[in-house]
């Protein structure tokens, strides 16, 4: 951390914050000139708030050389981790992993067909909301624990793997039972309380990004989880909001790139939820595919017209068949694999 401080700054006002500082063992070293205060900030800043600092009288900018997230960082790991979630399937590495399945649970009977079909096309995963967080509180809102129960029998039947959202901490023992990576939604992305009890579970966390958050605010809910013991955390981009209108979300490609640099976590893309349109799921995948994410998260439902929840953007069983075809067809040029 580099702090400035103003021209007309005095002695006092520096020796002040340098006290402050040296008293929280920091080592301090000044790079002054004649012109103008400047010094570095040594030691673990990962705790400080560079924004607290200007309650000293006399700074003109505090700046960041470090990341205030540490063990998500690239700095901290270099090496790429890679999580193990069920069955030989590993994330991370060079298997294009996909979760697929629809929005929400509703019946036996759907997640049969849909499990059953995504299988057979070569999903790894099958996702499914059990308790869906809904803007209205007339829509449905999933079928709880029968939902979580559905999906184990279903994921025990087809050898899928089970992914699919939490809504509050009290639930993680039942979650632990179920499911194999708990799904925490971009609603939740900064429900810390539920972070930090995430942070005592070994299962695999999907972590979503906040409909506004920032790159940087994402990698510390990563943090949260991480400090609490848990590292087997997968960074999930679903579309920020943005000003405009046509897609549902804005589907921000650059963020696969971005946390590579600065971190060292999988990372997989919702093209579903960033799109909101199932016509344009199939390109997305691709482009996820180009651009170096680990996986997809994709909505597929056997009848969208009548789906209780995001039908439009869920892809009909032969169309996510035909995507993971075209997947196929392009992932060993990339050095990933899809089937
Ligand atoms: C979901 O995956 O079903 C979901 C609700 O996604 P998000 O949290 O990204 O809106
Ligand atoms: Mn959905």
């Amino acid at each position: 951390m580099i702090i400035q401080m103003k021209k007309n700054s005095t002695k006092k006002e520096y020796e002040k914050i340098v006290d402050f500082l040296k008293e929280k063992k920091f080592e301090i070293k000044d790079v002054s000139s004649d012109e103008i205060r400047v010094f570095g900030v040594i030691g673990d800043t990962s705790w400080l708030d560079p924004s607290d600092l200007y309650a000293f009288e006399g700074v003109r900018e505090v700046t960041r050389v470090s990341t205030p997230f540490k063990k998500a960082s690239r700095s901290f790991k270099k090496k790429d981790t890679i999580i193990k979630i069920k069955n030989g399937i590993e994330i991370g590495g060079d298997q294009f992993v996909i979760m697929a399945g629809p929005c929400s649970v509703e019946s036996e009977e759907q997640m049969r067909i849909i499990a059953k079909s995504v299988k057979k096309s070569g999903a790894h995963l099958l996702r499914g909301g059990a308790y869906k967080p809904r803007t209205s509180p007339y829509a449905f809102q999933g079928l709880e624990v029968e939902g979580l129960k559905l999906l184990k029998k279903i994921g025990d039947e087809t050898g899928l793997a089970i992914v699919t959202e939490i809504p509050s901490a009290d639930l993680i023992p039942l979650f632990e039972e179920y499911v194999d990576v708990i799904q925490v939604g971009a609603r939740n992305m900064q429900n810390f309380h539920l972070l930090k009890a995430l942070g005592q579970s070994k299962k695999p966390i999907l972590l979503k990004r906040g409909l506004s958050a920032t790159i940087e605010e994402w990698l510390m809910s990563a943090e949260y989880i991480m400090a609490g013991g848990n590292e087997n955390i997968i960074l999930c981009e679903r579309g920020i909001r943005t000003y405009e209108k046509y897609t549902r979300n804005t589907l921000d490609i650059s963020a696969v790139l971005a946390v590579k640099e600065l971190s060292h976590l999988p990372i997989i893309i919702d093209p579903s939820h960033a799109a909101g349109r199932w016509n344009m799921i199939e390109k997305l995948s691709l482009a996820s595919l180009a651009v170096g994410a680990h996986g997809l998260i994709v909505e597929v439902h056997h009848d969208p017209e009548h789906a209780l929840s995001d039908g439009a953007q869920s892809l009909k069983l032969n169309k996510f068949s035909h995507l993971m075809d075209e997947l196929d067809k392009v992932s060993s040029v990339l050095g990933m694999k899809v089937r």
